[in-house]
């Protein structure tokens, strides 16, 4: 079993909610006190050296700390799709996975007390593959210290520089504040990622790589995001630039971020991270595979590009 004393009074998250999961309180998140995870399997839509020629072994957990009303994976973090798994199951399904690259924990923070011990199962087992712990950069250091541990590989966000955008998008003004600290821990405690191949031949096995999804209308957001992690790290950190978002239900609900992000948005944002001299830098040349956007609803295989992209089908 894993020690549930965390989630007695739960402060896993900047929201710091106070409840008792075990109890059957919720928080922000929406979790309890059990395990649940939507998805597992060989991913393909990861940056290639987290992926080479065999996939990245996801893991998608259900729920979410940030919330963000535009969220690619809405299923998980607004309907909690996913089903409960023990600390056995899940590392046996895991080890299940043929030929992954590494174990890709995606919206892990508010299941960290269930994680540990499943990477901890893990090692137990003989399972030496690079964990990567891909979060939202809404961390807390004190946690993030502990899973710095035992994690190889961190891929946080950094979506939002301007405090009132993350409001609007998320409910927190504290964002913008709470990632950069974050970032600048794990840079600090991890490095950057490596070993660094564009072409993914070679796997990295360690270090922190940075992302931001660019948003349509907010190009201001990440010419400062990126001005930002320059102040922060200069131009040698590994960053993914991504332009794949596409509008979700809750964006035309809203009457918010309804469109793709245009090429001359995009393009704005990739000149300027040319001219700050970022070297290091993952780009989506147009708005990112269709088939790589999930439907939870099809837990075994909810990104059609998987099968294109393993030769499967
Ligand atoms: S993990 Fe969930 S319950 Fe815990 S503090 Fe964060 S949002 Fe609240």
């Amino acid at each position: 079993m894993p020690d549930l004393t965390p989630y007695r009074h739960c402060e896993l998250c900047p929201r710091r909610c106070g409840v008792d999961r075990t109890a059957g309180q919720r928080g922000f998140c929406g979790e309890g006190a059990e395990l649940r995870i939507a998805s597992i399997g060989a991913h393909f839509g990861e940056e290639p050296p987290l992926v080479g020629h065999d996939g990245s072994g996801t893991v998608f957990l259900t729920g979410c700390p940030c919330g963000c009303f535009f969220c690619q994976n809405y299923q998980l973090s607004a309907e909690h799709l996913g089903e409960t798994s023990s600390v056995e199951e899940t590392v046996r399904r895991i080890r299940e996975l043929p030929g992954v690259r590494n174990i890709n924990l995606v919206t892990p923070d508010h299941f960290w007390p269930h994680l540990k011990q499943v990477i901890q199962q893990l090692r137990v087992e003989g399972c030496d593959l690079p964990v990567v712990w891909n979060c939202s950069g809404y961390s807390r250091v004190e946690l993030l210290a502990q899973q710095a541990e035992i994690v190889d590989i961190f891929l946080p966000d950094f979506k939002y520089a301007s405090p009132e955008l993350a409001k609007r998008c998320m409910g927190r003004e504290d964002y913008p504040a709470v990632a950069r600290e974050a970032i600048r821990f794990l840079v600090d405690r991890k490095g950057f990622l490596r070993p660094f191949d564009v072409t993914g031949e070679m796997a990295a096995n360690r270090g922190v790589l940075v992302r931001h999804l660019v948003l349509p209308g907010e190009v201001a957001n990440s010419l400062a995001v990126l001005d930002q992690l320059y102040e922060d790290h200069g131009p040698r950190l590994p960053i993914s630039v991504m332009r794949q978002f596409r509008p979700m239900p809750e964006c035309f609900r809203r009457s918010q971020f309804t469109r793709l992000v245009t090429d001359e948005e995009y393009r704005a944002v990739l000149e300027h991270a040319a001219e700050l001299g970022f070297t290091r830098v993952f780009t989506q040349p147009d708005c990112g595979d269709e088939n790589f956007v999930p439907d939870f609803r099809h837990a075994d295989a909810p990104f059609r590009g998987n099968f294109k992209a393993s030769g499967e089908r």
